[in-house]
């Protein structure tokens, strides 16, 4: 079996990862105001970010709204995150690879406490999230996701969503890190512009750009970025990759990675193979290693075919 996406099925793909997307960022929508699942303990305190390290032990976590197969029935389906550990150094920026349902997303969402663990935990600075308030949970929390929503108002409102109070010249200040600021200053209407309904005026580079903007305002300790699999021009993809590298800079960071200088460039690499860690260490390291993330690597960006590599992959570990 194939375990991990060739690149043309990565492109049959994006319709639904597209569709994830859009369906997650209406999740969090919902969730910053109101909390239909999650719920605060009465006892919850506000979220104190020091320096920012993660500790995810030994997770185990399953879709509730999973349709119900004679597989569950039987007590034999295996969690979507399987007895997950991965702890991260406060600023560091790991990359997250693996195959397609291998479970990156779902471990990203855990974090803001999109959904609670069935078991195990996950702590930033030893507090256990489900122990804070969830208000302040995701205040410590920036997300740059593949499909970037943007509400139907001026270009000024959707930056200051990501704090709002803002002033015009913090705006400013987020968009110039953005690369975006020279851009917005060059329409008409400036940060007056109208973004249209879903950001339709724009790119898809462009939207990348004030969703990092807004991020940037925000301020995060904590970084969780997806990286788009879906090319954008040239011009708008270095902007795009050289805004989201300044954003990640002296943040906790995991990224959904999928371009290889962004792997390349991660401090530390972790392989997400059936909800759990499989690999995890430098990109030198994990290919002088020979196991699935030299595989991964191989089929990804050097085009060797997977029936090729099946038996010295089977014959390394
Ligand atoms: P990809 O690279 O395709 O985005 P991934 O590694 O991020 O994959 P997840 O999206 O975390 O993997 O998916 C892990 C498993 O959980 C898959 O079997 C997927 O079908 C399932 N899953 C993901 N989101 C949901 C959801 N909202 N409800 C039910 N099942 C889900």
């Amino acid at each position: 079996i194939s375990l991990f996406t060739t690149p043309i099925e990565t492109l049959v793909n994006s319709t639904e990862t597209f569709q994830k997307a859009i369906a997650g960022f209406r999740r969090m929508d919902e969730v910053l105001m109101s909390t239909p699942d999650v719920l605060d303990k009465p006892d919850a305190r506000p979220l104190e970010v020091s320096a920012g390290a993660i500790e995810y032990r030994d997770v185990c976590f399953t879709y509730e709204d999973r349709e119900i197969g004679a597989d569950r029935r039987a007590g034999v389906e295996r969690p979507v995150i399987d007895h997950l550990s991965l702890s991260i150094r406060p600023g560091e920026t790991i990359a997250l690879v693996g195959p397609s349902g291998g479970g990156k997303s779902t471990t990203c969402s855990l974090l803001p406490r999109f959904y609670d663990v069935q078991s195990g935990s996950i702590t930033i600075d030893g507090q256990d999230v489900r122990d804070v308030t969830q208000e302040s949970l995701r205040r410590a929390i920036g997300l740059v996701q593949q499909d970037v929503y943007l509400f139907d108002g001026t270009i000024r409102e959707n930056i200051a969503y990501g704090r709002p109070g803002a002033t015009n010249d913090e705006i400013a200040q987020a968009a110039r890190r953005a690369n975006i600021h020279d851009f917005i200053e060059s329409l008409e209407d400036g940060y007056d512009t109208v973004v249209g309904e879903r950001g339709g005026r724009l790119s898809g580079g462009q939207k990348q750009r004030i969703a990092i903007a807004r991020v940037f305002l925000k301020d995060p300790k904590i970084l969780i970025l997806d990286e788009a699999t879906s090319a954008l021009d040239n011009e708008s993809e270095e902007a795009v990759q050289e805004s989201l590298e300044r954003l990640a800079a002296d943040r906790t960071t995991i990224i959904i990675a999928h371009r290889l200088s962004t792997i390349k460039g991660a401090d530390e690499i972790a392989t997400v193979e059936h909800g759990q860690v499989v690999e995890r260490g430098t990109h030198e390291e994990l290919l002088a290693r020979g196991g699935t993330y030299a595989r991964y690597y191989r089929m990804q960006f050097e085009g060797v075919r997977a029936r090729e590599l099946d038996e010295p992959a089977a014959t390394a570990t």
